[in-house]
């Protein structure tokens, strides 16, 4: 058998490492675009910022793929899958038969139609590649405008005001992290990132890229004018589902998986980034574009690629870190409309917000800014579905009873 992965990185990676507990022996061919080792995006900021290495972001150790029996085909991009013929083709012309193939291609920034966004200097921020450059334009200006206000801007936002550069953020929604924070908790963390010096500006987008060749300067739509040398654009994340186009596979936004990981066409598995899931408090597809994410679907894949038959629960829209030196965890659904929902709100004396979603006697959602202690257990409880009504009380009273948590977790 040959198992052909195209994604070198979480979900690709662990799905090689599910195939080889499942079957030593069949060959494993793993392609990248990226001429790297498999290295973990999130700690990019780090990167820019210069508080890591290459090294120090790498996955695995260099000898990975030799040692896990895998031939890494990195640098090269797989342009069509043929599914009729079990073969993906490459830019070089190659073709490569699989028996069974994991679309792993992970996203790519989305580029919004502003005059000027071709201009040098203007970048999306996902790739090593993307993290040079960026490092690179960074020795030649003081000034730099980050367009979103989602988790990538607001961590290239912390990692290069590090370098002591002018650092603007542009968000079109009222408040920063907008998908996944409401208005209370993102001010938290708004007021400390203005009080290291960075600017922000909400409610507003940029109207034009300004520049001859590079970037000079952005205008904003109420007509503002920011000088800058550099411009990264983070307005969200498109699956890179190219390579699927006139299959017939199945797409929603990414490519439908079911809880096996696998797609509508027999022998292609999907996980990652480009894979849309069963997610388990919404309760339908959807796209949960994390790390932790694409590490249990990338499982998934390799364990029924490699003759396994293991099933996901589904996945959760969850995000957790430290922004500005506050630190944030969500999990589930934090923003609701409808009565149908209530919402058990605290902000302590210290500044610590705390917001816990109930919906038909069940928690499906919470968000903690500041203090996010037992962030572990409401995970578990939401995750579980477990039924609060025995603690409701102290959840509406703003406490948390974790001696009533565990008990119902464990069931009593
Ligand atoms: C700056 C930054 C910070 C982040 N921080 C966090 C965080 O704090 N927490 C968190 O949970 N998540 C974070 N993320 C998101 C996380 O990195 C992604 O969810 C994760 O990388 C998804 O993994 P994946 O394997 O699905 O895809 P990807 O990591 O996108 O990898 C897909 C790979 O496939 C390659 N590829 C694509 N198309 C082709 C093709 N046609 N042929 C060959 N190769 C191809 C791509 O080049 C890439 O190498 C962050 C992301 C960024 C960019």
């Amino acid at each position: 058998l040959r198992h052909v992965i195209v994604g070198n990185s979480a979900a690709g990676i662990s799905a090689i490492e599910a195939i080889r507990e499942y079957d030593k022996n069949s060959e494993v061919v793993i392609i990248s675009d990226e001429a790297y080792q498999a290295y973990s995006r999130v700690f990019l900021p780090k990167y820019i910022a210069g508080e890591a290495r290459f090294n120090d972001i790498l996955m695995r150790g260099y000898t990975f793929y030799n040692d896990i029996g895998a031939k890494a085909l990195l640098g090269q991009t797989v342009t069509e899958v043929i599914p009729k013929n079990n073969q993906v083709c490459l830019l070089s012309g190659e073709k490569i038969s699989y028996d069974n193939l994991l679309i792993a291609t992970g996203a790519s920034p989305f580029l919004p139609k502003i005059p000027g966004i071709d201009k040098q200097g203007v970048k999306g921020f996902r790739t090593f590649e993307d993290a040079c450059q960026i490092a690179n334009f960074m020795k030649e200006t003081d000034s730099i405008v980050i367009i979103g206000g989602g988790l990538v801007s607001l961590k290239a936002a912390e990692a290069l005001s590090k370098g002591g550069v002018d650092v603007t953020v542009v968000v079109s929604s009222g408040n920063i992290l907008s998908q996944r924070l409401d208005s209370v908790g993102a001010s938290i963390i708004q007021k400390s990132m203005e009080s290291k010096g960075i600017k922000l500006f909400l409610n507003c987008d940029v109207k034009v890229i300004k520049g001859y060749r590079s970037v000079q300067g952005v205008e904003l739509t109420f007509g503002k004018s920011i000088e800058c040398g550099i411009v990264i654009v983070a307005k969200g994340l498109r699956p890179n589902i190219g390579l699927v186009a006139n299959t017939g596979m199945e797409i929603i936004t990414g490519i439908k998986a079911d809880c096996y990981q696998r797609t509508n066409i027999p022998n292609i598995f999907a996980a990652g980034d480009v894979a849309e899931c069963y997610d388990l408090i919404e309760e339908k597809e959807s796209l949960n574009q994390m790390w932790p994410n694409a590490v249990v679907q990338g499982r998934v894949a390799g364990a029924n690629m490699a003759g396994g038959h293991v099933k996901s629960d589904g996945g959760i829209a969850l995000n957790s870190g430290s922004f500005f030196g506050i630190n944030i965890a969500s999990v589930g659904k934090t923003k609701t409309k409808g009565n149908s929902y209530r919402e058990v709100t605290t902000v302590s004396e210290d500044g610590n917000y705390r917001k816990i979603v109930i919906h038909e006697g069940r928690i499906v959602g919470t968000l903690l800014v500041g203090d996010i202690s037992g962030i572990g257990m409401l995970h578990s409880l939401i995750c579980q579905k477990k039924e609060v009504a025995d603690f409701l009380t102290f959840l509406e009273m703003g406490q948390i009873s974790f001696g009533h948590v565990l008990a119902s977790l464990i069931g009593r």
